[in-house]
């Protein structure tokens, strides 16, 4: 593997996260009788801003396993979607377009895929700091199964997104003091290339 920013028992520390929070999501899937399976709809087109130095820097992991010609194609992708989810936000408008990594309907990055591309589908529910349960339906397929259900089996969210955060606090160590806030959609985490702390001397 090419030179990771991420030291190895952190990178495997994040592995094993993602992995829990697949066996999580598979037992409400279960539950459910839910899968993606013949689904005719493609969220990857759903808009998010992301949070953390960790997934950006997990999700570069990823891009360097692609070969220079897939990388330069998801780099040509990902300025064409900067380039107008600019123009939409401009306008006041809420961006819907395919993800960049979404190449022949396949992400090109599965395994290094962000922390909410691997929650959507299944209803989940998330406790607040300030104690507030926010609950979350689901995908359209999913909500037509859960529509009458009197109580609906979730996923908790709380303690996956509060272990990510330990394990990026962990990571940073003293410069989660200094490092700016992240608020980049996918296109612009391909664009600015892996999170850079060359600025911090410590
Ligand atoms: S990173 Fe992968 S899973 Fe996430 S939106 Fe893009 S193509 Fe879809
Ligand atoms: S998560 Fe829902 S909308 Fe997305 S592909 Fe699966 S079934 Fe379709």
């Amino acid at each position: 593997m090419s030179h990771s920013l991420l030291p190895v028992d952190i990178s495997d520390q994040v592995a094993a996260l993602y992995t829990r929070m697949e066996e999580q999501y598979d037992l409400v899937a279960q539950e459910l009788s839910f899968a993606c399976t013949g689904c005719s709809d493609n969220c990857c087109d759903s808009y998010f801003q992301h949070h953390t130095n960790l997934e950006w820097a997990y999700l570069w992991q990823g891009l360097k396993l692609l070969s220079a010609e897939e990388l330069a194609t998801v780099k040509a992708l990902a300025q064409k979607y900067d380039d107008v989810e600019k123009e939409k936000v401009a306008e006041g408008k809420r961006p819907e377009m395919m993800c960049p990594l979404c190449v022949n309907e396949l992400c090109s990055v599965y395994q290094h895929r962000l922390l909410i591309c691997r929650l959507h589908g299944v209803p989940t529910g998330l406790t607040q700091p300030d104690g507030k349960v926010v609950n979350f339906p689901g995908c359209f397929r999913c909500q037509e199964i859960t529509e009458g259900m009197g109580v609906v089996p979730r996923m908790d969210r709380t303690r996956f997104y509060q272990e990510f955060m330990e394990l990026e606090k962990k990571w940073l160590g003293v410069r989660q003091y200094v490092v700016p806030k992240v608020k980049l959609t996918i296109a612009e985490m391909i664009l600015q290339g892996e999170p850079d702390f060359s600025y911090c001397d410590f």
